[in-house]
């Protein structure tokens, strides 16, 4: 077997109720003065409170806000603030692109990270990757890191308090690694992509299975097993895949459609849940077996139920016409882009065709006798 190295896993990993509060002691060994990065003024009390608390503890932290996503200025402001303010930690709290950038960040000064998601939307808290995008949303690439954060707080009692539609996006991304891993990966010989793929198939049912009770009642069981899959199981199957264990098309397609304007921007998930129904699409005009499409309507059913969209329509592009979503695809069919990894070729034209088919169909309302 050729070499191969693994970031699987945050050096640490506290979840749980009171999971930050424990965490404090673990944080004076990680760092003295440590920047706070966070971006919505939804949690801007919740950070400051984690700055009373810190410095209850000896620790001297500093906040700073990025202005976007996880953007290469956002990047740099952030990198000479940190440095000029002296600090020799990263604490980002918030979603995802938060957490991104905090980690590279940290990444690029090389001091120490720690990751406090405050919704389950993504798994970005755990794993050594992240995603760049231009100011505007537009995704441009990801970026491999040298490790996992130090130390991951995942604490049930501030994750709970985020909106639902946060934790329904968790779901449609983390569903999304038995869907993409196992067309891309299933016939690796490599163990432990296999046992990552079998991972993302026993995530995918425990999220079937528990999904909706999860969405409907946080205060339930069920959403314990949700979120954890989604922002912490979905992170080992990453680190323990890794490279090897690639998308397919759902997330070549998210790429592509973050390159429009949209009336409201969805979150990374909505909009990957939406490509998996697009990936199966195309699988099921490539075989001849009924199973892509059994499991389309399996899961536009799912997604219906979560709220997620299921039509162009649903996802609020600005201009849906069919220049502007040939730019979507044009993004999507790049070389070297993970859509290759489908076991058929594809083309921008027959991208193109399997989102139209997602068009909402009429209600009696819009349609107008003549
Ligand atoms: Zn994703």
């Amino acid at each position: 077997m050729s070499l191969n190295i693994h970031n699987i896993s945050p050096s640490e990993v506290v979840r749980g109720e009171g999971s930050w509060t424990r965490s404090l002691e673990s944080i004076t060994k990680l760092c003295k003065r440590p920047l706070i990065l966070g971006r919505s003024s939804s949690t801007r009390k919740l950070r400051s409170s984690f700055e009373k608390d810190l410095l209850l503890n000896g620790i001297d932290a500093i906040s700073f806000e990025l202005d976007h996503d996880c953007c290469e200025l956002d990047i740099q402001n952030a990198s000479i603030f940190s440095k000029n303010n002296n600090c020799d930690g990263i604490i980002a709290a918030g979603g995802g692109k938060v957490l991104d950038a905090g980690k590279l960040i940290a990444d690029l000064l090389g001091i120490n990270c720690i990751t406090v998601p405050l919704s389950a939307s993504t798994c970005a808290g755990w794993t050594a990757l992240s995603n760049i995008y231009s100011p505007d949303g537009k995704f441009i690439k990801d970026i491999t890191l040298k490790k996992c954060p130090n130390l991951l707080i995942f604490d049930h009692s501030i994750v709970r308090t985020a909106p639902s539609k946060t934790l329904a996006s968790g779901i449609a991304d983390a569903v999304a690694k038995w869907y993409e891993s196992s067309l891309t990966s299933s016939t690796s010989q490599d163990g432990f992509v296999q046992q990552a793929v079998q991972m993302a198939r026993v995530l995918r049912d425990q999220l079937f299975l528990n999904g909706f009770q999860a969405f409907k009642d946080p205060l339930s069981n069920s959403w314990e097993t949700v979120a954890e899959g989604c922002a912490l199981t979905a992170g080992i199957i990453g680190g323990l895949g890794g490279v090897r264990c690639r998308t397919a098309a759902a997330h070549p397609i998210h790429n592509g459609l973050t390159q429009l304007a949209y009336k409201n921007k969805p979150l990374h998930g909505e909009l990957v849940g939406f490509g998996l129904l697009v990936q199966l699409h195309l699988e099921e005009k490539n075989s001849n077996s009924q199973l892509p499409k059994q499991a389309k309507t399996q899961l536009i059913d799912f997604l219906s139920k979560l709220n997620l969209p299921t039509s162009i329509e649903s996802i609020c592009l600005r201009n849906a016409s069919s220049n502007e979503l040939q730019k979507a695809c044009k993004f999507a069919c790049k070389d070297h882009s993970d859509i290759h990894q489908l076991p058929f070729s594809i083309k921008e034209q027959d991208l193109l065709e399997a989102i139209q088919s997602f068009q909402s169909l009429p209600t009696s309302s819009d349609i107008s006798f003549k």
